[in-house]
């Protein structure tokens, strides 16, 4: 076994378990099916448990999901099952007073923070999640994403540099819960690529010590890829002391949800054994497909198929630097496939073709992947068609 000296974070509970102060690195997961589908969401959270999940999240986005989630909370409380659960909140901020007395755990991102109440600054926002969850014992996870960055944040750094951004967002909201006397927080700042993962973390580590880390590649994709990706990230963090709890976000059917929480043990337990690779030339030299792990928001369940066809179909270009990325829904599609070179988000009935920040159009489930394939092909052909060396 190696000796890690773990970074001196402060406990955090999230229910049963408590992340942080040299407790056990916890694994998560987070359900993908509609929230409001009480039987299916039942069935993944209790199948996300029985595979050893410490805490599984469900995504909320209406006062319905929130309903349903309550309910879903009585059922499995009837039943005798209490799993640590955590709500992802969107945009509707309000939503945590309704959550807080059936979950453990509120996670927020600051960069949603802008679009409900315009008018109201996010400070009073946070403030206000921060009282529903200390009513409620619960804790809070700041869950900065590479694709929804506070746009104040943004606009005052090089358009170059994408890690300043999350790093000040992070930092600014741990200062404003700091002020409430608000304790009980994590944060989070994921991007799928993993030496932007393994660089913004590193510098939050440093700046704030105490505050303990959710990591995650955000958009891994399919396994094994996916897996080796976020593995790359939770090497090189984890042995420095870095981390207290972990989510591997793997693009995989519903019924294959439990081996994120299979994928993070077995990394966990090679770090913890020395079996580290070392980092490989990874990086963008060769084709890299991201996608992402697709939950309730997830508009059409072809979602999944549809990434895995991508892959199959774009075998083909495996050796030219090219970044495609597929996106489930319109909450973070959009944003996400900005930094790709070419990218896919689905909607219910079609899918958004996009090149780099410009949108090429909509098109069905049918047609998109010949659509695709005449965008790559122009695109290797634009670059000479030279492969990496
Ligand atoms: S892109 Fe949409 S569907 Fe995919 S994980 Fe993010 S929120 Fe869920």
């Amino acid at each position: 076994m190696v000796e890690i000296q773990r970074n001196p974070t402060r406990p955090v509970r999230i229910g049963t378990v408590t992340i942080g102060a040299d407790n056990p690195i916890a694994v998560q997961s987070m359900t993908a099916t509609a929230t409001q589908d009480v039987e299916s969401t039942l069935a993944q959270i209790r199948a996300l448990h029985d595979a050893g999940a410490d805490i599984i999240r469900v995504a909320v986005d209406s006062k319905k999901d929130a309903e349903a989630l309550a309910e879903i909370r009585k059922l499995l409380t009837c039943k005798g099952v209490r799993p640590n659960l955590a709500v992802d909140l969107q945009e509707n901020y309000r939503l945590a007073a309704v959550l807080a007395p059936h979950v453990d755990k509120i996670r927020y991102n600051p960069g949603h923070l802008y679009h409900h109440e315009r008018e109201k600054p996010w400070q009073e926002k946070v403030q206000f999640i921060a009282q529903s969850a200390a009513e409620h014992g619960c804790a809070i996870r700041v869950g900065v994403n590479c694709g929804s960055v506070d746009p104040a944040k943004v606009e005052a750094f090089d358009p170059d540099d994408s890690i300043s951004p999350m790093l000040e967002s992070a930092l600014e909201h741990c200062a404003a819960l700091d002020e409430l006397g608000f304790t009980q927080f994590c944060v989070s700042l994921k991007d799928s690529d993993p030496q932007k993962v393994i660089e913004v973390n590193r510098r939050f580590a440093e700046a704030r010590p105490d505050v303990p880390l959710h990591l995650g590649v955000t958009e891994a994709g399919m396994p094994p890829e996916g897996i080796i990706k976020t593995r790359i990230a939770f090497e090189q963090l984890i042995s420095r002391g870095i981390g207290d709890t972990i989510r591997v976000s793997l693009t995989v059917s519903n019924a294959r949800k439990p081996e994120e929480i299979e994928a993070g043990r077995s990394i966990l337990a090679d770090i913890a054994a020395g079996r580290v690779r070392s980092v490989v030339d990874y990086g963008l030299s060769t084709l890299n497909i991201i996608s992402c792990p697709s939950c309730s928001r997830v508009e059409n369940e072809a979602f999944v198929e549809l990434a895995e066809d991508v892959k199959r179909m774009t075998d083909y270009a495996k050796d030219h630097d090219i970044t495609i990325a597929v996106m489930g829904c319109r909450v973070n599609g959009p944003g996400e496939t900005d930094d790709a070179d070419l990218g896919l988000w689905c909607g219910p009935t079609y899918v958004n073709l996009k090149r780099g920040t410009e949108t090429l159009g909509q098109f069905g489930y049918d047609e998109i992947l010949s659509k695709l394939k005449a965008e790559l092909d122009q695109l290797i052909d634009a670059r000479g068609g030279a492969v990496a060396g």
